[in-house]
C-alpha cells in the first residue's frame, strides 16, 4: 500500500481539479448562509450532538428496539460483524432470488463494504443511480466527497467520459449531460430485480429507515424493484421520529446548505397488501466492521457523525488534495480518525499528522465533534508504537518547547538563519527535511523579532 505521502505527490503531480476548491468552498458558503437564515441552529446542533451522544452510549439498546420494530413492520434483519459478512449476506440473497441486476442509492457504507465488487463477481451488474456516483462508476473511480463524488470531474471531462462510455453524441450543457443519465437509467430501475441503498437514520420506535435525496432516485431503488436491502452503519440509529426531525434539520444545512433536502423517505417494511407499490422484501444490513471496538473508547465520538461532509467542504488540506489522496472511502478530517479507528492506526498512522488542527471542521460540524482532540489523540497513539528515533526526536522537541530561555533562543537563531537564506522576503526552497515545507510552497522570510520578543516588548501596552 502507498503511503500519504506518495498518494499526496501523485495528486500534486497529476494536478488537483480547481472544481475540487469550488465545489467545496460553494457549499460551505451555503452551510454558512443556511445556518445563518436558521436563528435554532446552535440549538440545534447542540440537541443533534445530545442525540447521537445517548445513541452510542446505550447502542445495544438502540439497536435492539430498532430491530425488533424492523422485523414487526415485516423487514427481515441481519446483523453483520464485518464487511465480508455484509457482503456474503447480499450476495447470497441476490443468488437465491436469481437478481441480476441491482440498482444502488449513493452509500457511504456500500463503499466501505465495497459491494460492488463482490456483486459483479457473482454475475449481478450493480448500477449506480445518484449523478454523482454514476459518474465515478463509469470513470471507475472511488467517490470523492460524501455528498458530491465527481466533485473532482467538471462538465468537460463528464461529457467525453459519457461519449466514450455511454456511445452518445458530445454535450457538455448540464442539463443534457442529466437527461443522458435520466435516458440510460430509467430502463434499468424498472428492470432491476434488487434496489440497494444505505441508511441516513433507522428509527428505533417504528423500525423505519430514513432516506434522505435531492434526485429522486432513492424513490426508485426502494419502490421499483422487487427486493429492498438497506444497508446500515450500526451507529445510525435515531430513538423516535422526533428526534429524527432534529437530526434532518442540521443534515441538510450542514451538508448542501439546504432547509429540507429535496426527498426524505421513510420506508417501514416491505409493501403491504392492499399497497400499489413496494418491494415484497426489505432486508435491513446492520454493520458492524469495526465500529463496537471504538464503543467506551475516545474514539467513539466518530460514531456520531452523519456524514454530512461539511468539515470536508471547509478543510484547507481536503480542498488542496480532492478526496482520493486519502486512499479511504472516508475522505477529510473527519476520514482521518474514523480510518484509522475502524482500519487500523497501523496502516492509517499517516492520515492524522496531516492537519494543521485549525479547528474549522469542529466548527461546523453539526454533531459537533472534536475532530482535533480525536486527531491529537490518535497521533499520540501512533507516537507511542513509532521507532525508537521518532520517539527520541519528539522528547527533544518537547524538553525544547518547555524551556522558554533556549526556545527563545534558538526561535531567535532560526529566523536570522531564515532571513540569510531567504531572497527577496521569500524563502524558496529550504536544506534537508526542512526542505519538506518549500517542495509545494514558498515561505515568507521569518520577521526581524520573534512573536515572543515582540510579546515581551509589548504587552504592557
Ligand atoms: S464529522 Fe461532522 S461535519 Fe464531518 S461529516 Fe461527520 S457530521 Fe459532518
Amino acid at each position: 500500500m502507498t503511503t500519504f505521502r506518495e498518494r499526496i505527490q501523485e495528486a500534486f503531480a497529476e494536478g488537483v481539479p480547481i472544481s475540487i476548491d469550488l465545489g467545496s468552498r460553494g457549499r460551505h458558503e451555503h452551510r454558512v448562509s443556511a445556518a445563518a437564515a436558521f436563528p435554532q441552529m446552535e440549538e440545534m446542533r447542540d440537541r443533534a450532538r445530545t442525540i447521537r451522544a445517548e445513541v452510542v452510549a446505550s447502542l445495544d439498546e438502540q439497536l435492539g428496539r430498532f430491530a425488533d420494530a424492523a422485523e414487526r413492520a415485516g423487514s427481515t434483519v441481519f446483523f453483520a460483524a464485518d464487511a465480508t459478512e455484509a457482503r456474503e449476506y447480499i450476495v447470497e440473497l441476490a443468488r437465491t432470488e436469481r437478481v441480476t441486476r441491482a440498482v444502488k442509492v449513493k452509500s457511504m457504507v456500500t463503499e466501505e463494504i465495497d459491494l460492488n465488487a463482490a456483486l459483479e463477481s457473482a454475475g449481478v451488474e450493480a448500477i449506480e443511480t445518484d449523478l454523482g456516483e454514476f459518474i465515478v462508476q463509469l470513470a471507475g473511480q472511488p467517490p470523492a466527497h460524501f455528498i458530491a463524488p465527481a466533485i473532482h470531474k467538471d462538465r468537460y471531462e463528464i461529457a467525453d467520459l459519457f461519449v466514450a462510455e455511454l456511445g452518445v453524441d458530445y454535450s457538455d450543457d448540464p442539463v443534457e449531460l442529466n437527461n443522458i443519465a435520466r435516458r440510460h437509467l430509467r430502463p434499468r430501475f424498472l428492470t432491476a430485480e434488487m434496489g440497494i441503498s444505505g441508511v441516513n437514520f433507522g428509527v428505533a420506535a417504528d423500525g423505519s429507515v430514513a432516506l434522505v435525496t435531492n434526485e429522486g432516485n432513492g424513490r426508485l431503488c426502494t419502490t421499483a424493484p422487487r427486493i429492498h436491502v438497506a444497508v446500515m452503519g450500526m451507529e445510525r440509529v435515531v430513538p423516535t421520529r422526533a428526534d429524527l426531525a432534529v437530526m434532518l434539520e442540521v443534515l441538510a444545512r450542514s451538508a448542501t446548505g439546504q432547509s429540507l433536502s429535496s426527498y426524505t423517505n421513510l420506508v417501514t417494511g416491505p409493501r403491504r397488501s392492499g399497497e400499489p407499490d413496494g418491494p415484497d422484501q426489505l432486508h435491513v444490513v446492520i454493520v458492524d466492521n469495526g465500529r463496537s471496538a471504538t464503543l467506551g473508547s475516545s474514539a467513539a465520538e466518530i460514531l456520531y457523525c452523519i456524514r454530512c461532509g461539511a468539515c470536508l467542504n471547509t478543510c484547507p488540506v481536503y480542498r488542496h488534495l480532492g478526496g482520493h489522496p486519502y486512499g479511504s472511502v472516508y475522505a477529510g478530517p473527519i476520514g482521518k480518525v474514523v480510518t484509522p479507528s475502524l482500519f487500523g492506526l497501523e496502516d492509517w498512522h499517516d492520515l492524522p499528522a496531516t492537519s494543521s488542527l485549525c479547528g474549522a471542521c469542529e466548527e461546523v460540524c453539526p454533531v459537533r465533534i472534536d475532530i482535533p482532540r480525536l486527531l491529537v489523540e490518535l497521533r499520540r497513539q501512533s507516537v507511542d508504537r513509532s521507532t525508537p528515533a521518532v520517539r527520541r526526536s519528539i522528547r527533544l522537541y518537547a524538553s525544547l518547547t518547555t524551556r522558554p530561555r533556549l526556545f527563545r533562543l534558538l526561535t531567535r537563531v532560526a529566523a536570522r538563519l531564515g532571513r540569510l537564506w531567504s531572497r527577496d522576503g521569500w524563502l524558496r526552497r529550504l536544506p534537508g527535511v526542512l526542505g519538506n515545507w518549500t517542495q509545494h510552497r514558498d515561505l515568507p522570510a521569518p520577521a526581524p523579532e520573534t512573536f515572543s520578543d515582540w510579546w515581551r516588548r509589548n504587552r504592557g501596552a
